[in-house]
C-alpha cells in the first residue's frame, strides 16, 4: 500500500484528484474525510493543509505527497522531488506600491518586508547581500504595504490581478512554482514498485496531454512531402481513400510544433485536416 498526501482544499485539489482520475485511480472523494482508499489500486489517500505534506512525507506518515515547490522549497524537507505535474503554476515575487521607486534588489536594502516565505525571501535576500526586515505573515500578505505594516512584500503571483487591486507592482521574481509530487527518501522495494507503476500512468497522461492525434488527406502525388513534415511515434499510417489518388495520413504532432507543422501541411496539399486530443499515450 502507498500513501499518498494531497492537499484538502484549496487551488491544488481538484488538479490532484484528476490527474489521480486520468491514472486510473478511482477516490470515492467523500466530503471532509481525512483518508480514503483507492478502488483499484494501493493506494490511500490523505488529505491534509499543503504546508503539512513535506513534513509528513518527511516522517513517512506518507510516502508521497502532491504539492506545491514553493511549499516544498520553503519548509525545506529532506524529501525527493520525483516529477513537476504541470499545474498549480505561479511565481514567488516582491511587490512594492505602484508609487515606489525601485531599480533593483537593493532597493530593498533595510525595507519592511511581509511575507509567508520567510525562508525563500530571506535566503534570496542575502544571496544578494541585502538586508531587510522581514516580517511573517500567513495571510492576506498583499494588504500589508495598505496598512502601513510593511514596505514590501513577498508573496505568490499567478495572474497579478491581486496585485493590482491592491495597488501594487510586481518588481522581482525569485521562484517560478508548480505542483510536484514529492516522496519520502527511504522508500522500501515495494513501495517504490508502486511508485513506478504510478509514475507510469502520469507519464502517459502527460504525454498525451501535450500530444495531438491529426488526421489528413492527402493527394498521392504529394504524399512523401507530407509524410516528411509529419514525425509520428514511428511513422505516420497511410491508408488508401476510395477516392482514387488521394490518401488518409495519421499522426501524431505535440502542442509546441502544432501550429507551424499545420501551415506547412496545408501549403503542401493536404485537406480536410482533423485534429484530436489524446487520452493516454504509452511509448
Ligand atoms: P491550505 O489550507 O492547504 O494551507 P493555502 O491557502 O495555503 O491552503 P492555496 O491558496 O490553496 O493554499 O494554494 C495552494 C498552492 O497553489 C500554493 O502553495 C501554490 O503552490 C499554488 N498556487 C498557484 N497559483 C497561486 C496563486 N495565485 N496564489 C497562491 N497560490 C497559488
Ligand atoms: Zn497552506
Amino acid at each position: 500500500m502507498l500513501k499518498l498526501a494531497v492537499q484538502k482544499s484549496g487551488r491544488l485539489h481538484e488538479d490532484s484528484m484528476r490527474l489521480l482520475k486520468e491514472c486510473g485511480i478511482g477516490i470515492s472523494n467523500g466530503a471532509n474525510k481525512l483518508k480514503t482508499e483507492a478502488g483499484n489500486f494501493p493506494l490511500q489517500v490523505f488529505f491534509l493543509r499543503d504546508d503539512d505534506i513535506p513534513q509528513y512525507v518527511e516522517d513517512a506518515v506518507a510516502d508521497i505527497g502532491i504539492v506545491g515547490e514553493n511549499v516544498v522549497y520553503e519548509k525545506n524537507k529532506s524529501v525527493d522531488v520525483v516529477e513537476k505535474l504541470g499545474f498549480g503554476k505561479c511565481r514567488l515575487s516582491f511587490a512594492v506600491a505602484r508609487g515606489e521607486e525601485y531599480s533593483n534588489i537593493q532597493s530593498l536594502e533595510g525595507k519592511r518586508i511581509a511575507t509567508s516565505y520567510p525562508y525563500l525571501t530571506g535566503q534570496f535576500l542575502s544571496k544578494n547581500k541585502v538586508k531587510a526586515d522581514i516580517h511573517e505573515i500567513s495571510g492576506s500578505v498583499e494588504i500589508a504595504p495598505g496598512i502601513g505594516l510593511a514596505d514590501a512584500i513577498c508573496d505568490l503571483v499567478s495572474s497579478g490581478s491581486t496585485l493590482l487591486t491592491n495597488g501594487l507592482k510586481e518588481v522581482e521574481t525569485i521562484l517560478q512554482s508548480e505542483a510536484i509530487l514529492i516522496r519520502n527518501r527511504q522508500l522500501n522495494k515495494a513501495q517504490q514498485q508502486l511508485l513506478d507503476k504510478l509514475l507510469f500512468r502520469v507519464h502517459a497522461v502527460k504525454k498525451a496531454k501535450n500530444n495531438k492525434y491529426i488526421l489528413l488527406n492527402a493527394p498521392n502525388d504529394k504524399l512523401n512531402e507530407i509524410i516528411g513534415l509529419l514525425p509520428g511515434m514511428k511513422s505516420p499510417t497511410v491508408l488508401p481513400l476510395a477516392d482514387k489518388g488521394w490518401s488518409s495520413v495519421h499522426s501524431v504532432l505535440s502542442e509546441d510544433e502544432f501550429w507551424d507543422k499545420i501551415e506547412q501541411l496545408k501549403d503542401a496539399g493536404a485537406q480536410g485536416i482533423l485534429v484530436v486530443p489524446i487520452e493516454k499515450m504509452v511509448m
